[in-house]
Formats: structure tokens, C-alpha cells, sequence
């Protein structure tokens, strides 16, 4: 229930532009800014800084550009240039080469056609040099359109793009066997939008049970999919599973946001397992960083002692 009225409180203080103006002024400085705890700088290149860190520290990484819902699609061939931009400095730094993107970014909310075109032209880009792009899932006004995008891109040969599904929503099992059938990888995740109960479980019980069961139903498939949570319960599930099967650590990874549990990161290294840390950077960090303050509010102790300490400092 705190949970829910949380999710609720954070989605609509993220609509507040008077707050987003009073959170860049403080957030992202260079030192003391509280949402650089989970945002890795709003340039490719603190972003880069961040990414080999976390390879030197034997994990790997996804960069995220941070952006969603633009609102012409002139911001959308922009984000989609960005993402080229983005690519070829990953290729100059020699780092892993791993993205994921938002459908709404590259226009969705406008016109599917010119989205479904902005990514065809990251996917090339991202083909010529060995990229994995994970496309991100939004909020369920957006999960048919997704996955019919994403279905396009599959059947038009791309094999270097995968998807993410939320076990809180009712329909993903179903979604979950057709990926199953098309031998896409998935990204499993809880989900971080208030959804409605008509298609979504609004209890976290539900939703751990689900996670639970989509995890076994993916990992029993064969193919390599990305199990991500924070969750201690569910990251022992999926090992438990995995072992019982005798699913190789190679077989699968574990994701976690940058940022978040870096302690239980570590250890799940240290036990063999492979651990891939989602890296969001980007100017437009500001829904992103709302969302994680959603999904624990003790995040805005956090913030606040930031705050305090860089005015006392
Ligand atoms: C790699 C990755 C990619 C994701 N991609 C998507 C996506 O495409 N679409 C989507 O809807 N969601 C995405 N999410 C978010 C996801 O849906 C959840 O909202 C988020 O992971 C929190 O759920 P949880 O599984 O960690 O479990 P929870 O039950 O929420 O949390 C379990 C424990 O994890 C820790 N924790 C969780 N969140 C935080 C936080 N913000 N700050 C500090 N500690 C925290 C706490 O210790 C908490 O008790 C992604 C998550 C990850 C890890």
C-alpha cells in the first residue's frame, strides 16, 4: 500500500517543472549533487568514466541516454542522433558495448512509423559494431506498441536488440512465451509505473510471485535472458532455480541500476555471477530520478542529508 501511494506521489512530483528547475540547479553538481548517487553525469563522457569503473571492477554495464516522451520529431531525430553520437564515442573508448533506449524518445508518442525508423537506424549503426541494444519498457499505454516494434525489428532480421517485460502486469506471461517462441532475449524487471489494477497487480506479493514464476519460465527456455532486480528474495529464487536445473552462471545475468544495492552487486560477483549495472546519464535525468525516489522513499533521506551537507559545507 506505501508502495503504491508512493509510486503515485513520486509520478505526479515529476510532472512539476518548478521542482525539475530547483532539482538540476542542485542535482547534477559536481560535488555534493545528491542525484549523482544514481545518474552517472549528463555527458557521454562521465558516463564513459562511470562504465569503466564498473569493468574494472569485473561487472558490466548498459548505457542509458536518458530521455523520454519528446514531444516533436525533431526532438526525436535528435535523441536518435544522440544515440549515433553515443555509439561511436563507446567505440573510441574501448568500453563494452552495451545500450538501452526508450521507444517514447525516438518519437513512439507521435508517430510509430518515424520511430520504428529512428530505431531501424540505431540498430544498423548498432549492428556494424557489435552492440546489444535492450529496449526499454514504459508505462501500459505503450507495452502492445512496444513489442509490436519490437517484433517488427525481429522479423526484419535484427538479432542484436532485446525487449524488457514487468511481472507486474497481468498480460506478461503471454508475452513472456512469445519471446520465448521467437527466441528473443528478455530483461525481466518488476516495473516501475503505477499501473492500474485492471492490468496490473497492486500487491507486491503478486508481483514477487509472478517475477518468480516468469523468471523459472524464461531461464527453462534455453535462450540467454537478463534477470533484474535489487531484490534479495528474488535474486535467491533465480539461483535456487538455476542450480536445481543446472543452468550455468554463463546462461543468464543478473541487472541492477547504478547506484542501487552496490554491496549485493559485489557479492553476486565474487559468487560467479554474471551482473550487468544499468548506467543512466543524460540532462534529462530528472523522471528517471523520481522514479527511483518512488520506489523507496528512504532515497529522499538521502537527498535531503545531501542537501544539508553541501550547505553546511
Ligand atoms: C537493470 C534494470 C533495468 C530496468 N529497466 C526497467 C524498464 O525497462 N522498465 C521498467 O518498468 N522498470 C525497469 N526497471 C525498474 C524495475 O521495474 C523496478 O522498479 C526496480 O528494479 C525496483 O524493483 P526491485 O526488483 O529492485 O524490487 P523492490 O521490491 O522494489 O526492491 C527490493 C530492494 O531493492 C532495493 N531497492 C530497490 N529500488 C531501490 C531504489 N530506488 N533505491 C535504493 N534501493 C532500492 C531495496 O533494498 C529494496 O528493499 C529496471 C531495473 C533494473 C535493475
Amino acid at each position: 500500500m506505501i508502495g503504491y501511494a508512493s509510486k503515485i506521489f513520486f509520478q505526479t512530483l515529476a510532472g512539476s517543472q518548478s521542482l525539475k528547475r530547483l532539482a538540476s540547479r542542485y542535482g547534477m553538481r559536481s560535488h555534493g549533487g545528491f542525484a549523482r548517487r544514481f545518474i552517472a553525469g549528463e555527458t557521454v563522457e562521465e558516463a564513459i568514466v562511470a562504465a569503466r569503473a564498473i569493468e574494472a571492477s569485473g561487472l558490466m554495464h548498459t548505457l542509458d541516454l536518458l530521455g523520454e516522451s519528446v514531444h516533436t520529431m525533431a526532438e526525436a531525430d535528435m535523441a536518435t542522433r544522440a544515440y549515433l553520437a553515443t555509439m561511436d564515442r563507446i567505440v573510441a573508448a574501448g568500453i563494452g558495448r552495451g545500450l538501452s533506449l526508450k521507444l517514447t524518445q525516438l518519437g513512439l508518442g507521435i508517430d510509430r512509423a518515424t520511430c520504428t525508423d529512428n530505431l531501424r537506424r540505431i540498430l544498423d549503426r548498432a549492428g556494424a559494431d557489435d552492440f546489444f541494444v535492450r529496449v526499454d519498457m514504459e508505462n501500459s499505454p505503450y507495452t502492445q506498441v512496444t513489442l509490436d516494434v519490437f517484433e517488427t525489428m525481429w522479423q526484419l532480421g535484427y538479432r542484436n536488440v532485446g525487449i524488457v517485460l514487468q511481472s507486474c502486469l497481468r498480460r506478461t506471461p503471454a508475452d513472456a512465451q512469445r519471446m520465448i517462441e521467437l527466441g528473443a532475449s528478455v530483461r525481466l524487471v518488476k516495473g516501475a509505473y503505477q499501473e492500474p489494477k485492471r492490468v496490473a497487480y497492486q500487491r507486491k506479493s503478486e508481483v514477487d510471485a509472478a517475477f518468480v514464476e516468469l523468471t523459472q519460465l524464461l531461464l527453462a527456455s534455453g535462450h540467454y535472458h537478463a534477470i533484474a532486480s535489487h531484490d534479495p528474495g528474488m535474486i535467491d529464487a533465480t539461483r535456487q532455480f538455476a542450480s536445481r536445473r543446472g543452468i550455468g552462471t554463463d546462461r543468464f545475468e543478473l541487472q541492477m541500476l547504478y547506484g542501487i544495492r552496490r554491496d549485493l552487486q559485489a557479492q553476486l560477483r565474487d559468487a560467479g555471477y554474471r551482473l550487468r549495472v544499468y548506467v543512466p546519464f543524460g540532462r534529462e535525468w530528472f523522471p528517471y530520478f523520481m522514479r527511483r525516489l518512488g520506489e523507496r522513499p528512504a532515497n529522499v533521506g538521502f537527498v535531503i542529508r545531501s542537501i544539508l551537507s553541501e550547505r553546511r559545507g
